[in-house]
């Protein structure tokens, strides 16, 4: 999730440590670099096959619009994607969109889509304690356990696209990957505890630009993931209009690329469970 994000501000309370953080400005640079030198210093490594183009769509948090129209769109073209989603945040109303509940995780997993775990609180996991954050990604598998159980880990996408060295060893023992942003197609030697993505945000004319990234990995194939929020006629900042999305998954069935869940993808790499 885009690390200036409105919403999620509103959603995370105050941490007990908030006191002595940095003014936001120089903590915004913190968790620049903190991101820069993680993708410096792989934590494990995949080899992403360059054999065909693979592509991902993956929402964050998680607005019910996503459910209704963006979950709608990927099956009407046979395919399905990951949605990250922060129990926290169940059925919350926001003045500009409102997040989805147990019912709409139900639905999704029902229409085999693949439930993905945001963390329970989505606050920066920076600034959570590892006490603290282990309680949180306990709390969360609890949710998302009960509206979508299954064996075998889940997939997890960092609040803020925000990464933490001293969490790496908690986060690969929970789950299969961790994806953050970067704005970078996953190609070869690939941090599973850190994959790169795209964002799908406002202006519509960006998202409109977005098919370069689906014609750059059909010419050098690898693994390209998408990350947006809302999919909706007014959307956020954070999101984009049914048509926008349409345009953007019909170009890539329409450009061959195998369009697949996270967990799908993994699978049809070889990797097997444990994201190796
Ligand atoms: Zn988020």
């Amino acid at each position: 999730m885009h690390s200036l994000d409105m919403h999620s501000l509103a959603v995370s309370p105050p941490a007990p440590e908030a006191a002595c953080r940095l003014p936001a400005a120089i903590d915004r640079l913190a968790g620049s670099l903190t991101n820069r030198l993680i993708r410096a210093t792989r934590w494990r490594v995949i080899e992403v096959p360059s054999l065909q183009p693979i592509v991902s769509f993956t929402f964050d948090d998680v607005p019910d619009s996503a459910l209704h129209a963006g979950a709608a769109i990927l099956e009407a073209h046979g395919a399905r994607g990951t949605f990250y989603i922060s129990g926290g945040l169940e059925g919350r109303v926001e003045p500009d969109r409102t997040l989805i509940d147990a019912a709409g995780c139900r639905e999704l997993a029902a229409r085999g889509h693949e439930i993905g775990c945001h963390t329970f609180g989505h606050q920066d996991v920076r600034h959570v304690d590892r006490a603290r954050f282990v309680a949180d990604l306990a709390d969360n598998a609890r949710y998302l356990d009960a509206v979508d159980p299954r064996p075998g880990r889940r997939n997890f996408a960092y609040p803020y696209n925000s990464g933490s060295f001293g969490k790496r060893r908690i986060l690969t023992r929970s789950y299969r990957t961790c994806r953050a942003g970067g704005e970078a197609i996953n190609r070869g030697p690939t941090d599973p505890t850190f994959l790169e993505a795209v964002e799908i945000r406002q202006p519509e004319t960006h998202v409109a630009g977005l098919t370069r990234w689906i014609d750059a990995l059909v010419a050098k194939p690898g693994w390209l993931i998408f990350f947006t929020h809302d999919i909706a006629p007014a959307p956020t900042p954070y999101g984009c209009t049914p048509e926008a999305f349409e345009r953007l998954v019909a170009h890539a069935v329409e450009r061959g690329c195998c369009v697949l869940s996270v967990d799908a993808a993994l699978d049809s790499m070889g990797f097997r469970e444990g994201g190796r």
